[in-house]
């Protein structure tokens, strides 16, 4: 039975409650977690905001980097076990939970070394005057973070946060939240104050909607769906705090009839099916250019059918999806795909041997004739890839640019002038040219632009967002 982080103090919930934790790769009860509510959060938020004015507030930046630092050591000394619970907890192969462990530590190597070295700056002004711009610490920071990648999340929103001087409230997502709490554990053992670092489990609409509109926070960061980004939007602005929204994504790659099969195959495939689909980042969409559409397709077919869901132990392209209704809505997709006439192009398959009540689902990339196809449209968060092809490069970018999210994308052709047009006329966040994705890339700022959100994350930007400025003008003159 896990306990939450609130104050220095592992607890349960202040009503005893629970909530029971279920194995996504068989379907079964396998540990309970606290179901915090608003008395909870309460807590949580009291112990940060006196963290500021006592402990944590009088740390130095560079001991504060330096605790970073110790953190992310204590991750990489529990390698392994946080791996293990990772993927118990999510499903994933047990090669990408540690894959997620190492970005993990990456964030905290990253921003603990940024701790002193955002500086602020002097302003040439009047005369007699002298101003000052420093740099401060939004006060206290409340991160709601989803179930997909719950260890690198937490290390992407927390890290700037605690290396800027914050005292942070953590609601990781009911579905997966085991390794937070770990890693919340570990921070108390390497020295974090208490109140520097509260984590709160329970459910999005008791604990999530409780955090994100108590008064006594200054700043919420949200990773999450659309629908809930909106709500959690509405509530920071009741108290007119800054908000970090990370929404979804149906991010496209644009693919022309120069690319190389050797670097586009394998990278639109792991794009898809990398997670079981369910990474907001997920290459969803395929736009083929005509003169190579046949060709690449059969290719990528040809690829594509090796993929195989399986359990953590076996390590396979991906693991189950994370809960019976994701698996469900899923599905719902994938048949209607077939109801409204799509081509299934290539399907994966469930790895022999899985167990009962798993939620394991079946790869598939569809063909469209066109691009007006709910499955093009909207976020399925599966392993579900919809192609459509394309004639010239004005009608690519406007395919690509069709749908309301804009999160990533990426560009496949050997023509450096295509490369740039195309990479700068696409609405996103980030794009990629002749690859997809960079192994976490905590140094490259990311975020989206219409529906996938708005702020930064990652690299030194996110150590902006997580701070603010005060200017100090001082007269010195007669
Ligand atoms: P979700 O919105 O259901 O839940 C996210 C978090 O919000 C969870 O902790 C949940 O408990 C909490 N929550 C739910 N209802 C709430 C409420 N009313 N008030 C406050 N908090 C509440 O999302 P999910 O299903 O966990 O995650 C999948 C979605 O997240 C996808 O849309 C995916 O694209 C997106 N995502 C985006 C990024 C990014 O960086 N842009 C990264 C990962 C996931």
């Amino acid at each position: 039975m896990t306990q939450m982080i609130i104050d220095g103090q592992k607890t349960d919930a202040a009503s005893k409650q629970t909530i029971d934790v279920v194995a996504p790769s068989d379907g079964k009860v396998f540990t309970t977690i606290p179901r915090g509510d608003a008395a909870d959060i309460d807590r949580a938020v009291k112990a940060a905001r006196k963290a500021l004015t006592s402990n944590w507030g009088k740390v130095p930046a560079f001991e504060r980097g330096r605790l970073l630092f110790k953190l992310a050591q204590a991750v990489l000394d529990n390698h392994e076990e946080l791996a293990q619970l990772e993927s118990k907890d999510t499903g994933k192969p047990i090669s990408t939970s540690r894959g997620d462990i190492t970005v993990l530590a990456r964030y905290f190597e990253f921003y603990g070394g940024g701790a002193d070295k955002i500086h602020g700056e002097t302003i040439p002004f009047l005369n007699d005057y002298s101003v000052e711009v420093v740099r401060e610490p939004l006060g206290v920071t409340a991160h709601i973070i989803p179930w997909n990648y719950p260890a690198q999340m937490f290390g992407r929103s927390v890290a700037p946060a605690l290396a800027m001087g914050n005292a942070v409230v953590v609601k990781p997502a009911e579905d997966a939240c085991l390794s937070i709490v770990r890693i919340a554990e570990l921070a108390l053992e390497v020295g974090f104050p208490a109140g520097a670092l509260n984590v709160v489990t329970g459910l999005g609409e008791e604990a999530g909607a409780a955090l994100s509109k108590h008064p006594g926070i200054n700043f919420v960061s949200f990773t999450g769906s659309n629908e809930v980004g909106v709500l959690v939007q509405q509530s920071a602005a009741l108290n007119a705090v800054k908000c970090v929204l990370e929404l979804g994504g149906k991010s496209a790659h644009v693919v022309f009839d120069d690319v190389d099969f050797k670097k586009a195959i394998p990278a639109i495939v792991r794009g898809i099916v990398h997670n079981a689909g369910q990474t907001c980042t997920a290459g969803s969409r395929l736009l083929l250019q005509k003169g190579v559409h046949d060709e690449f397709l059969k290719a990528l077919a040809e690829e594509f059918s090796k993929t195989r869901a399986g359990t953590p132990e076996m390590d396979l392209t991906c693991g189950p999806v994370v809960n019976k209704t994701q698996w469900e809505r899923i599905n719902r997709y994938i048949q209607k795909g077939k109801d409204e006439g799509l081509v299934v192009v290539a399907q994966g398959a469930v790895a022999d041997g899985v167990p009962e009540g798993g939620y394991f689902v079946t790869p598939t990339i569809f063909g469209a004739k066109n691009h007006d196809s709910d499955l093009l449209m909207e976020e399925i968060f599966g392993p579900v890839l919809v192609v459509v092809p394309f004639e010239t490069e004005a009608q690519a970018i406007e395919l690509a640019n069709a749908t309301e999210y804009g999160l990533m994308g990426a560009v496949w052709s050997e023509n450096g002038g295509r490369q740039q047009r195309v990479a700068r006329s696409m609405q996103a966040g980030q794009i990629y040219i002749n690859s997809f994705g960079a192994g976490g890339g905590v140094e490259l700022p990311f975020g989206g632009v219409k529906k996938s959100g708005h702020g930064r994350e990652k690299g030194f930007v996110a150590l902006e967002e997580m701070s603010t400025t005060k200017t100090i003008v001082h007269f010195h003159g007669e």
